[in-house]
């Protein structure tokens, strides 16, 4: 899969009558973009399209030569690795037995799989709680072996939703690092309301609101739109800022 190759076209769906997302196009590079905006604003929404748990209605999202809703939902599955906001764990399975049971799950075996259990865990910083059970794992652990379950097979697109919600500042940053090293080779789309999880890791940053795209660019770009606003309101960061302004000038 080329560059670039993921890439989502004039997207539009509804819930019954209601609007959740109006012709919305972007692509995503391989490395890291975040998905910003205030809740309501559509963000679970694209990432539910994007990982099939919802159909297509008006609009298009292809992986390369692949085509949702066209082509073989096996195949794009296999491409994904999906973490929703809320997912569940075998609490009293270990977690070894948590990260191999979705490696199986996603068609690993033998050497494969245990290479792959392995690497995810040295990666999500749990290789020393392998035996433990997942039921004695702290909030950011649990968070830490829901993303190792997601990726162990190594997907060429990543979507995350909302991994970082009820961690405190230093899991947050421990994520942050494992979510880098991730956008090393896949493209991951990571869905947060807070602009600080996106500094140092995001090479390209996408802004919702009420449905529509209001920003795509990067991390620079997004502080910029917000330089005078800053100043004015006394925001702490310009990428809060920026964040703020492109909202505001979306309404
Ligand atoms: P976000 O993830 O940014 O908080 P969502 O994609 O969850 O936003 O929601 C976008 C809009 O769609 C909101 O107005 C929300 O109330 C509505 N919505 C989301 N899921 C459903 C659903 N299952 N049924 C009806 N409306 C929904």
């Amino acid at each position: 899969m080329k560059i670039d190759s993921v890439q989502v076209r004039d997207l539009t769906h509804s819930y019954g009558r209601r609007p959740a997302l109006k012709s919305v196009s972007f692509s995503l590079p391989i490395g890291v973009t975040g998905l910003l905006g205030p809740n309501g604003a559509g963000k679970s929404t694209i990432m539910k399209l994007m990982a099939t748990a919802l159909p297509v209605q008006a609009g298009s999202i292809s992986y390369g030569d692949l085509v949702l809703g066209k082509s073989p939902v096996r195949d794009v599955r296999r491409l994904l690795g999906y973490l929703p906001q809320r997912f569940s764990i075998m609490g009293t399975s270990t977690v070894i037995r948590n990260v191999s049971y979705a490696a199986w799950a996603h068609g690993m075996k033998g050497k494969e799989l245990s290479d792959a259990v392995e690497y995810v865990l040295e990666v999500f910083d749990l290789s020393d709680r392998a035996k433990s059970r997942a039921v004695s794992l702290s909030g950011g652990m649990r968070q830490r072996l829901g993303l190792a379950c997601a990726l162990v097979h190594t997907p060429r697109i990543a979507i995350l939703d909302e991994p970082t919600v009820g961690l405190d500042p230093v899991q947050r940053s421990e994520l942050r690092r494992c979510i880098s090293r991730i956008g090393q080779r896949s493209s991951v789309l990571i869905s947060t309301h807070l602009v600080e999880d996106l500094v140092g890791v995001a090479e390209q940053v996408l802004v919702m609101n009420e449905g529509i795209l209001c920003f795509a660019g990067s991390v620079v770009e997004l502080a910029q739109a917000g330089v005078s606003r800053e100043r004015a309101e006394g925001l702490s960061s310009g990428l809060e800022a920026g964040y703020t302004a492109v909202l505001g000038a979306s309404r």
